[in-house]
């Protein structure tokens, strides 16, 4: 047997990973606060491994907080939410029942969302074959052609009067498609299709809830509330508003080690296809991160990260474990050995960062790689 490695994780890795759970609690009470209806549950998409930072570590720290409805995209994301937060919380799994899968909804005790007619039939059958009563969300689309019962379908489904037989309908949900734009009309057309479908929809379901917003629709106003929120991003510090300031706190860190620092002593060429040339006198630090570990190529020679207070810039391309800096601004007293690059933090938002990668907040995060050490934090906030 080989023996496991004994220096410490922090000291292995090239970049060091930081996850503030109480920042992530404080922005799932910030949401909760925006929704004055203490009827409405905000829950939490921790789908994809809540975001790349970790389904386990953030599902324990929401459910202790009080949060009682998880989202993941997929059946294996409930099993791992399932396991993390014990039988109490509601876990819905929003791609629904693949073939061959119902049993496992019922022994995790996952909720499905139902987005098409096949799902429908599929759960329906299950329901009549096993006798039991499974809750489920239907899904209806208004507006986004992505996931979700068609209009007419929808329709179709309402008129039938076997359409549901046997189902028991928690809730009917949609999806915004451009709620981070307040001023986009698309939000109030969606509003009304939802409105009007959930409607005909409690015509036969009396009780049957309803489910509409993602992080920015929260902030969108108390009509686009219904009875189950559901923020991903903003709990994990991005900006879910457009063109404003951002309301959240940060909950990731991301730090990258200096592994070698060079003084350039003639101007010199730098990293893959030699994009970036360091002048006579430059001091150039390379990084252990790179696009292997979600430091998106993109970021080649427009990204930027800090030392201290110093803006320092990407040089050159990203390559796939390493990244260099452009560090003549930085005093040598501030590239000793213990010396980081910070990536995302207190001077780099997850957002900067997406702007300068050109992308979106969503992306970087989960691109966040396997390969950082990471370290969840839960002091309480002062
Ligand atoms: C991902 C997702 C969410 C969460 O959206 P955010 O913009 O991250 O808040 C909500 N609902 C559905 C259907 C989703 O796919």
């Amino acid at each position: 047997m080989r023996p496991t490695p004994t220096s410490r994780p922090d000291d292995r890795a090239g970049a060091l990973l930081t996850v503030d759970l109480a920042a992530l609690v404080e922005n799932w009470r910030l949401l909760k606060r925006q929704v004055p209806d203490p009827a409405c549950n905000v829950g939490a998409v921790v789908k994809a491994d809540a975001y790349g930072l970790g389904a386990e570590p953030v599902a324990k720290a929401l459910k202790e907080a009080g949060c009682t409805t998880f989202f993941v995209a997929h059946l294996d994301e409930g099993v791992t939410v399932r396991a993390a937060v014990g039988d109490g919380p509601r876990v819905v799994v929003m791609h629904g029942p693949n073939k061959g899968t119902e049993r496992d909804f019922a022994a995790y005790r996952l909720v499905p969302v139902l987005n098409s007619p096949a799902q429908i039939d599929r759960w329906r059958t299950f329901a009549a074959t096993n006798d039991v009563l499974m809750e489920s969300l239907v899904h209806v689309d208004t507006g986004m052609s992505r996931l979700g019962l068609t209009a007419r379908e929808f329709e179709e489904l309402m008129l039938d009067p076997d359409g549901f037989v046997g189902l028991h309908p928690l809730a009917l949900m949609s999806h915004l498609s451009c709620a981070e734009e307040t001023k986009n009309p698309m939000n109030g057309e969606q509003l009304l299709k939802f409105t009007s479908a959930l409607a005909t929809f409690r015509g036969k379901f009396p009780d049957a809830k309803g489910s509409f917003t993602n992080s920015s629709g929260i902030f969108l106003g108390a009509p686009y509330h219904f009875q189950f929120a559901r923020p991903g991003v903003a709990l994990y510090g991005a900006n879910p508003l457009e063109a404003k300031p951002n309301p959240m706190i940060p909950v990731v860190r991301l730090r990258g080690k200096i592994l070698q620092v060079r003084r350039v002593d003639a101007a010199a060429p730098v990293g893959y296809g030699a994009t970036y040339t360091a002048q006579d006198g430059a001091k150039l630090a390379t990084v252990s991160i790179g696009y292997a570990d979600g430091l998106l190529r993109s970021f080649s020679n427009r990204g930027h990260g800090y030392i201290d207070d110093i803006k320092v810039p990407v040089a050159g391309r990203v390559s796939m474990d390493l990244t260099i800096f452009d560090v003549s601004a930085v005093p040598d007293s501030g590239l000793g050995p213990d010396a980081t690059i910070e990536i995302i933090g207190t001077h780099r938002t997850v957002d900067d960062v997406a702007a300068e990668a050109g992308t979106i907040s969503y992306e970087v995060l989960t691109s966040l790689g396997a390969r950082y050490s990471r370290s969840y934090v839960s002091a309480p906030r002062k």
